[in-house]
């Protein structure tokens, strides 16, 4: 096949490449024009967007008025690490629920910073569950807080987060959960949660584009946290305490960033909130698994697991295969994927989120099939189930 037999790219909105990556992601044009007017930082109808981004943050996540949402410089690993900061004491223990590559970078942040680390280590795709949490939990009073990820982008796995919060409020313990993939596209209530602190971006399902975090936590919490810091520019107190006297960031606010997330959050009602937008991405899944199933690809995941967020296939064990070779075959017709990330075996991951809808993913399967095909491969199986 030549260049000019291939179908014509189904580039986004500007001609760009769709970003099936779970962050940056493909936005709309309307978010990318908000960023093309320059806002004072000190000014107040800047002051005035990040208070409605406050608001409308703890509106979406169904906080009641026990929670208030401080943001952060930073893309979302800032957010995390400052978070954790301000949820623990120095020298505390903390459980770090993990099955993947965010899970690991929670452990690590709390040892750089001086805190004690237990973790259930699930490897990369199984996931956590209630009664081993709880196991540990008795086993080992001095643990104060719990932490999890919800959606672990690693390998797309969707964590029970119902199961694992109630039993972590059970034992009494404190519990931060890493929504960052997930918060705005799969429906989660912070009141009827309870959890402690939620950290999210601004680049993944509320699709805005990068450059800050933020952290939704109970003011109890927060108020408690004043010495807790072990970083100034991380310091998730401070960032709060004077963001409520002033209205204003500590220092130079991502200005643009802000105005077109703002922006991005105004579409995520329109559209109807996070169960519409759930419906979306889980219908943009359900084309790209089964088109892909019908190719003869295996998700690494079950279905009862699969998250909307971000699928992983198992690479086919074809020795014309190559991700080099599927990753240059999907961005001539218009397609960013994503290497995967798992410790184990080979594979590939396609996100469902972003500016992206039903006729783009019948576009993604279609390509995939074209790309093997360029690429001579017709084994789909991977090595692991070879008969
Ligand atoms: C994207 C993501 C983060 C933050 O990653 P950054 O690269 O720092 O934005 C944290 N946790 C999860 C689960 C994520 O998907």
């Amino acid at each position: 096949m030549t260049m000019t037999d291939r179908p014509t790219p189904r580039f986004g909105d500007r001609g760009d490449h769709l970003l099936l990556t779970p962050g940056p992601l493909t936005t709309s044009a309307r978010t990318r024009s908000a960023m093309l007017k320059d806002w004072g930082s000190w000014d107040g109808d800047f002051r005035a967007l990040t208070a409605e981004m406050r608001g409308r943050l703890l509106h979406l996540a169904g906080a009641d008025e026990q929670y208030d949402c401080v943001p952060l410089q930073g893309s979302g690993s800032y957010a995390v690490e400052a978070a954790l900061a301000m949820a623990t004491r120095c020298e505390e223990t903390v459980l770090v629920l993990m099955n993947g590559h965010y899970g690991k970078r929670a452990a690590r942040i709390l040892e750089l910073i001086g805190r004690k680390v237990v973790t259930l280590d699930k490897g990369d795709y199984m996931p956590p569950r209630a009664d081993e949490t709880a196991e540990i939990l008795r086993q080992r009073p001095d643990i104060d807080t719990v932490f999890l990820v919800h959606c672990e982008t690693s390998s797309g796995i969707l964590n029970p987060l119902a199961e694992l919060s109630q039993c972590v409020r059970q034992a009494g313990k404190s519990l931060i959960i890493d929504t960052v993939s997930s918060l705005g596209g799969i429906p989660l209530d912070l009141a009827s949660l309870q959890a402690d602190a939620i950290i999210s971006s601004s680049n993944k399902c509320i699709e805005g584009v990068p450059g800050f975090g933020f952290v939704l936590a109970r003011r109890t919490m927060l108020e408690n946290a004043k010495e807790h810091a072990h970083s100034l520019a991380l310091d998730l107190y401070d960032q709060w305490d004077y963001m409520n006297r002033t209205g204003q960031f500590r220092f130079t606010p991502p200005t643009h960033v802000i105005a077109a997330f703002l922006e991005a959050l105004r579409q995520h009602e329109e559209e109807g909130g996070t169960s519409a937008r759930y419906q979306r991405y889980a219908g943009n899944r359900d084309i790209l698994v089964s088109g892909l199933r019908d190719l003869g690809l295996v998700t690494l995941l079950e279905d009862e697991w699969l998250s909307p967020i971000i699928t992983t296939f198992l690479s086919p064990d074809d020795p014309a295969y190559s991700f080099e070779a599927l990753y240059e075959g999907m961005k001539s017709r218009g397609f960013i994927i994503y290497p995967g990330k798992l410790t184990q075996a080979e594979s590939f991951r396609i996100g469902c989120i972003g500016q992206v809808f039903a006729a783009d993913m019948q576009a993604v399967v279609a390509a995939v099939a074209a790309s093997f095909q360029d690429m001579g491969v017709t084994r789909m199986l991977p090595a692991s189930i070879r008969e």
